[in-house]
């Protein structure tokens, strides 16, 4: 009447516990994620308002339901009656709880209009009558034993819970039995009470179901897994069986993200639930423990074969296409193994070393599973201690640049350089970026040691300028991350104003990598930098997600192709073809070819066949300090890369 008996179903984008929790106390029955399936809300809706339905016919009947005879033995007091019935029973009748009296043989002594609605009857149908012949034969087992149990103790029994089908709807009761007793203290029947719960039970599972389950996939949680993992070392321990636990992350999740939208986002991550669900059916676990990232338990395991091929199959399994919002999508995965229960017997330990191989995966490649191993924990400690010294080293000045020429491929006359990033290790001498740069990333210290390059690199440039040293162009080396920032344009722009150094001079390095994921802030930034006359080079192309496609829409300038594909080029012809093919399509694209990493003259003069414009490596030089390079374009800037023979 009031809306109290109509089911709220919340239809919601927020996963928030706290959120959900308030709605259930303010009367939600139940949840669904938006966006929401027609037919998923039709199933939920409709069980619902059966349930509620039910419910409501129980209690309206039990108010009309016509006199009749509730009592069996006893007199009835018409005395104080009402419209026939008396104040006790017209009482009795209309508060919400099933009420029933049963003699020793479970013969109804008296039974409340409330439950003999639930069985469609009157209460005076049902006096005299054996009630629990009309329900399934287990409940009425379980109910003969319970009021066996009373009967013999004369003690009640309280508060249990029964599940009943009442017209094909499920209700579940909470329920009280307490012995009714004559004046010689014998218990000559059972009293039962029943209250219907279904419609809070169904809150209260929620709420069991939010704190062990991931609100967006649906998919066990954090909290369930650790009770798992522990469930399978103690398994493991005693049967001497083996499992694994698989850290899966997705590759590149974040730009999906980033540049189709969290729904987009969300829509993958459910449908690679899916997936993963559908491959562990019924060996196995899998729970979503954070964004994109995944933990499964694969039960009798045999051997390391065996884990492989199981590993391989899920690969498969997630890199098939999605269609998301009508456009396909493409993704991969890395999966980091610890093995239960040889690698640890705590949840924590065998997550984290798992974390560790994830990682190692990703650094190995993407797409592919690693194993956990002493070394990779090594290597992590390695890196923590790292990480430390990294914090410190920018405030140190412990940075240092050094360049490499790039020179012209038929001329050599130096074209441009490369800036490359040192680090003066206290200890250790001085580093290559192979040493710390995934640690830094990882760290989150790209950014600023980013903005450090594109400073030192600018003051650079001017202070040769103040000393009549001209450089060529230089090109800065900006990490995927670093670019996805906001302020990367300005940072750029701002720089190369202050220090007067003409835009064409200056040239950003960025992968492939970054141009795949279509976002309009990069995109954007790269036509800005375009328009001020920034020039833009595709580095280490020809790795990873190759396409010319995109390439075509890009305002970038060169095109570096990556130096394992320069290795390959003596031996290769089908490399070759390829070279070849690249600097045609890049030329009439517009954009010059640098064939980066040549180390010989081989090289060097199949690249020149094959169109490169540029040429960069050890064969014309390597990174050079910058007291080398003064001394190199001291006199002028047009003179040629020294061919080291
Ligand atoms: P990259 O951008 O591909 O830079 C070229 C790398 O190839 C340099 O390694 C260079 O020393 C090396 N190289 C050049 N010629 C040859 C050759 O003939 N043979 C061989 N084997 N190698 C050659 P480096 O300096 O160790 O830098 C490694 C990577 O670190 C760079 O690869 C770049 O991705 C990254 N990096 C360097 N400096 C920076 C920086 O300031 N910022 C960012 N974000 N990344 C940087
Ligand atoms: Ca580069
Ligand atoms: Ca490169």
């Amino acid at each position: 009447v009031n809306g109290q008996s109509v089911p709220a179903i919340i239809i919601t984008a927020h996963q928030d516990r706290e959120c959900r929790l308030s709605a259930l106390d303010a009367g939600a029955t139940d949840f669904l994620q938006s966006p929401v399936s027609h037919v998923e809300f039709c199933k939920r809706a409709t069980t619902l308002l059966r349930h509620y339905q039910k419910s409501n016919q129980i209690r309206e009947k039990a108010i009309t339901a016509p006199q009749g005879r509730a009592y069996a033995q006893h007199e009835q007091n018409t005395a104080h009656g009402l419209n026939g019935k008396s104040m006790l029973e017209q009482i009795i009748d209309t508060i919400p709880i099933m009420i029933t009296a049963t003699d020793r043989a479970g013969k109804c002594l008296f039974t409340n209009a409330y439950q003999a609605a639930l069985y469609n009857r009157t209460p005076g149908e049902l006096v005299g009558k054996d009630i629990g012949s009309m329900s399934d034969p287990d409940y009425r087992e379980r109910e003969r034993r319970r009021d066996q149990l009373v009967l013999q103790t004369k003690q009640p029994i309280a508060n249990f819970e029964e599940k009943m089908q009442c017209d094909g709807v499920d209700m579940i009761f909470h329920c009280n039995k307490s012995p009714l007793l004559n004046h010689e203290n014998e218990a000559v029947g059972v009293l039962t009470t029943a209250v219907d719960i279904t419609a809070r039970k169904f809150a209260e599972n929620h709420r069991t179901h939010m704190a062990l389950h991931d609100m967006l996939t649906g998919l066990p949680n954090r909290v369930l897994l650790a009770e798992k993992v522990g469930a399978a070392i103690e398994r493991c321990q005693k049967q001497g069986t083996v499992s694994a636990l698989l850290l899966l992350d997705l590759d590149r999740f974040k730009i999906i993200n980033d540049t189709r939208g969290h729904q987009s986002g969300d829509s993958l991550l459910r449908e690679v639930a899916d997936r993963l669900a559908a491959y562990v059916a019924n060996h196995g676990f899998v729970s979503r423990i954070g964004g994109d990232e995944f933990a499964l338990i694969l039960d009798n395991i045999v051997d390391a074969d065996d884990i492989n091929s199981r590993c391989l199959r899920l690969l498969q399994a997630i890199a098939k296409p999605y269609s998301i919002g009508g456009i396909e999508q493409a993704i991969s995965a890395s999966i980091g193994i610890t093995m239960i229960p040889e690698d640890g017997d705590q949840f924590d330990e065998l997550l984290r070393l798992a974390d560790l191989a994830m990682y190692e995966a990703k650094a190995t490649g993407r797409n592919g599973h690693c194993f956990y191993s002493e070394r990779l924990n090594h290597i992590a400690q390695t890196n923590g201690a790292l990480e430390i010294e990294l914090r410190e080293a920018l405030e140190k000045q412990q940075f240092a640049l050094e360049y490499q020429p790039i020179v012209d491929a038929q001329t050599l006359a130096y074209t441009g350089l490369e800036a490359l990033i040192r680090w003066d290790h206290p200890v250790r001498g001085r580093l290559l970026p192979a040493q710390f740069i995934r640690v830094a990333e990882d760290a989150g210290l790209m950014d600023t040691i980013g903005t450090w390059v594109i400073g030192e690199a600018c003051r650079q440039i001017a202070s040769f300028a103040d000393e009549g040293v001209i450089l060529p162009r230089v090109a800065v080396n900006i990490s995927p991350r670093q670019f996805q920032n906001q302020h990367i344009c300005s940072e750029i722009l701002d720089n190369i104003q202050r220090y007067n150094i003409p835009a064409s001079r200056f040239v950003v390095e960025i992968t492939e990598e970054i141009l795949i994921d279509n976002n309009d802030h990069v995109r954007a930034s790269m036509a800005r930098l375009r328009e001020n006359g920034v020039g833009i080079s595709i580095d280490d192309f020809g790795t990873g997600y190759s396409s010319l496609q995109y390439l075509r829409d890009l305002p970038a300038t060169c095109l570096k192709i990556d130096r394992t594909f320069v290795s390959r080029i003596e031996k290769s012809a089908a490399d070759r073809a390829i070279i070849g093919t690249i600097a045609h399509l890049a030329h009439s694209l517009g954009m010059k070819v640098i064939a980066e990493g040549v180390e010989n003259e081989g090289q060097l003069d199949l690249l020149r066949v094959a169109g490169c414009d540029e040429i960069q490596g050890f064969k014309i030089a390597r990174p050079l300090h910058v007291d080398v390079l003064r001394e190199l374009f001291a006199g002028g800037q047009s003179q040629s890369g020294r061919i080291a023979s």
